[in-house]
């Protein structure tokens, strides 16, 4: 039985020497637990955060321990009556091929008319996050505009289609031409800035959201936050949900660059993280699985093949080598 731990906590951008493959026995059951066997392990850019020895809203994770995710896994054996063999569940569990686990806190997937692999995107904590953070803080209105930045990924290429249900204009940011046209053409996005062959961002964005900015979702921090603040409208909503572009800096800005800006639009800047709103998860979830099932929302992921790729699948994130949700298939 394989488990991945953290070797040492990276330095910069994460490496593949800094896991490490361990080997433990296969578990045995006692009464009121299952066996649950990984079938996809999601890789998420937040977990950069919990490899570093700091104090944040979720414990670092301890060297030498399992890593851990939103995972996908099948149930091989069960000793718990509210759990048959053959069951599928989602939830925080380690990056193991097999564990037991007492089935507390464990979601079961019982909608089979999505792939399972969607509970950790569109139906997971991405899709969760997209729409949760709209409605509590975005509150589009018809005929806004909504600039969205990582577009592409698993949360920004929800955060535009969502746009778009709500009879927004959408623009999305993101790293490559063929990304891009996809969520132009597949997602409905009416415009798209490459911010790596774009020269002036500010500019860029003026030119694509000529009514200004209404509700900016700012998933990468950084220089693209401080472009996109130069185009914000009065009373204008900005929405931290991340800041990927500094996660792998090991001296972070300082200073507040935008305060003049914030003042004289009277803009609200509000950060937001998916665990406070646990309450809102089943309503969120069945609002997102019937757009899906009207197929007013696509969604899309990038999968890797086996167990030992975990690692490197996480790098990638930081490499932009994936579109929609990056995952890996056991
Ligand atoms: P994505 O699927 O969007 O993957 C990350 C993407 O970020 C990459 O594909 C890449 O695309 C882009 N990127 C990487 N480096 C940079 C950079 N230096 N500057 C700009 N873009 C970069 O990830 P998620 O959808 O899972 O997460 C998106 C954001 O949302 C993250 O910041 C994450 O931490 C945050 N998040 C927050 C949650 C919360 O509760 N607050 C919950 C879930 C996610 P490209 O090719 O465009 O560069």
């Amino acid at each position: 039985n394989k488990v991945i731990t953290l070797k040492e906590r990276p330095s910069g951008k994460p490496e593949e020497n800094n896991f490490e493959f361990q080997d433990e026995e296969k578990p045995s059951l006692s009464d009121g637990e299952i066996l649950l066997k990984s079938k996809y392990i999601s890789v998420d850019p937040y977990l950069r955060g919990r490899m570093r020895d700091v104090d944040s809203y979720i414990p670092p994770f301890q060297l030498n321990e399992a890593l851990s995710s939103m995972v996908v896994a099948e149930i091989i054996e069960s000793k718990n009556k509210d759990f048959q063999q053959g069951d599928y569940v989602s939830g925080m569990l380690d990056w193991k091929q097999f564990q037991k686990h007492s089935g507390k806190g464990l979601n079961k997937i019982t909608n089979k008319n999505v792939p399972l692999s969607a509970y950790l995107g569109v139906l997971g904590l991405t899709g969760l996050t997209a729409y949760l953070a709209l409605e509590n803080i975005g509150k589009l209105k018809e005929g806004e505009t909504l600039l969205v930045s990582g577009a592409a990924g698993a949360v920004g290429s929800i955060v535009g289609q969502i746009g778009k249900i709500k009879g927004c204009r959408v623009v999305g940011i993101a790293g490559t031409d063929e990304k891009i046209a996809h969520i132009k053409d597949d997602f409905g996005f009416d415009a798209g800035i490459n911010y790596k062959t774009t020269k002036d961002m500010t500019k860029a964005i003026a030119e694509n959201c000529p009514d200004g900015v209404d509700v900016y979702f700012d998933n990468v921090g950084g220089e693209i936050l401080d472009s996109a603040m130069q185009n914000i409208n009065d009373f204008a909503r900005i929405i931290n949900c991340g800041a990927i572009s500094i996660y792998n800096k090991e001296e972070v800005p300082t200073g507040m660059r935008l305060e003049g800006i914030m003042v004289k639009k009277r803009a609200l800047m509000q950060g937001f993280i998916v665990r406070d709103h646990v309450d809102e998860f089943q309503h969120a979830i069945k609002q997102l699985g019937s757009w899906l099932a009207d197929d007013k929302l696509k969604f899309d992921e990038t999968k890797r093949e086996g167990f030992e790729n975990v690692p490197k699948a996480f790098i990638e994130i930081f490499e932009g080598k994936n579109t929609g949700k990056m995952l890996v298939e056991v």
